[in-house]
């Protein structure tokens, strides 16, 4: 919301006085002085008008945390322990979820409750990198390198997969990096070449790696600087 819209809805003041006051120097956010009176202003800032705190700020939260296989990635589930019951914040019950890894798949999810955080994070066109290291059945050709570069035809959704990129890293094992997530991706990439996944873990997301000291279930609040950093 606009400052001086929101100045004017809490104070019950019309728009003109409210920009009057903010002109007058008599406006801080978090702290700041501003005189910006189209300075757009979320849950999350402090806003004060002269000495009167007139939005106090929610708690932001960005949280890191390390998926084990069996927990799904949902805010609730009849059935099975969701992401949400590993994190023992007082808050929990604001975060939503920054995309979701398969029951059967460990690794790095990230959960917030700032959905302009997380818009960014899942904008298509953003093209935001995961990186999955991969443990298949079969071994691994050479030759798949070029056919995940190149993408895969999916039937259901009508389209051929984004440009992937894989290194195989041993016999039955490889590390994924794509730059978008459907149903099921990497599985059914694997699916196509003949081949089956058995183990799959995501290690990164955009600039962000799972932090070698979180251990299955545990999780962690990122920094400010963190978050904005990967989005
Ligand atoms: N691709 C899959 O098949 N499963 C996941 O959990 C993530 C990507």
């Amino acid at each position: 919301m606009k400052l001086d819209r929101l100045l004017a809805k809490h104070e019950s003041m019309g728009r003109n006085r409210a920009r009057a006051r903010i002109l007058a120097g008599q406006v801080r956010l978090d702290g700041v002085e501003t005189r910006r009176f189209d300075h757009e202003v979320d849950r999350f800032t402090r806003v004060e008008l002269e000495e009167v705190v007139i939005q106090i700020p929610e708690r932001q939260l960005h949280v890191m945390l390390h998926k084990p296989v069996g927990v799904v990635s949902a805010t609730s589930d009849a059935e099975h322990p969701t992401v949400i019951d590993l994190i023992d914040d007082p808050d929990r019950a604001t975060l939503h979820l920054v995309g979701r890894l398969d029951r059967n798949t460990s690794g790095m999810v990230l959960l917030t409750n700032d959905g302009r955080w997380s818009k960014v994070l899942m904008d298509p066109a953003k093209k935001v990198p995961k990186v999955y290291r991969v443990q298949t059945r079969d071994p691994i050709p050479p030759e798949a390198v070029a056919a995940f570069a190149e993408g895969f035809y999916f039937h259901t959704e009508n389209l051929v997969t984004k440009p992937a990129k894989l290194e195989i890293i041993g016999e039955r094992e490889a590390r994924l990096t794509l730059h978008e997530g459907r149903y099921h991706q990497i599985k059914r990439m694997f699916h196509r070449i003949d081949n089956r996944v058995t183990g799959l873990h995501r290690e990164q997301i955009g600039t962000l790696a799972l932090s070698a000291d979180l251990g299955p279930g545990e999780w962690r609040l990122l920094s400010k600087e963190e978050a904005a950093a990967c989005a």
